[in-house]
């Protein structure tokens, strides 16, 4: 697995461990290159999933994509990384599940909104007042540009 700060190839496995409640392994990862670590999650995917955005362009999905938005909104809430990665994995079940392998990128808006107003409502919200400007651009691209960090001033 190549290092995502460096670019080294060549990185050594520190831990293996099961996670998510056996739905995946979480392996840490250390670069003796740059000294980085970083960890990789591996899981079953049952099928290939395809976003079709409203223009109706076709995008491969993208795990990871979905997964910061939500962590985005997630940001300085008192949840653990282990019930937001949960949370994405409910999420992709439910597409896998779903009949049709293409699916509305609309459709994955309002997947995360329903699984974020179970969790969180300040997350939500945060997610739904850019999903409404959403609405109005839909397009979701342009929606996950649209949902970034939360600024901090620090005292
Ligand atoms: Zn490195």
């Amino acid at each position: 697995m190549r290092c995502p700060f460096c670019g080294n190839v060549d990185t050594q496995v520190k831990d293996s461990r099961p996670a998510e409640d056996h739905a995946s392994i979480r392996r840490r990862r250390f670069c003796a290159a740059c000294g980085g670590r970083f960890t990789t999650y591996e899981r079953v995917q049952l099928r290939d999933l395809v976003v079709i955005k409203s223009n109706g362009r076709r995008e491969d999905f993208d795990r990871e994509k979905l997964e910061r938005s939500v962590r985005i909104a997630m940001q300085k809430r008192p949840i653990e990384g282990e019930r937001i990665e949960q949370m994405v994995s409910g999420i992709v079940r439910r597409l896998e599940s779903l009949g049709d392998t293409d699916i509305p990128s609309r459709q994955i808006g309002e997947l995360v909104m329903e699984s974020l107003a179970r969790i969180d409502t300040v997350a939500y919200v945060r997610f739904a007042s850019v999903y409404k400007n959403f609405q109005a651009v839909d397009d979701f691209d342009r929606f996950m540009a649209e949902l970034r960090p939360v600024e901090t001033h620090e005292p």
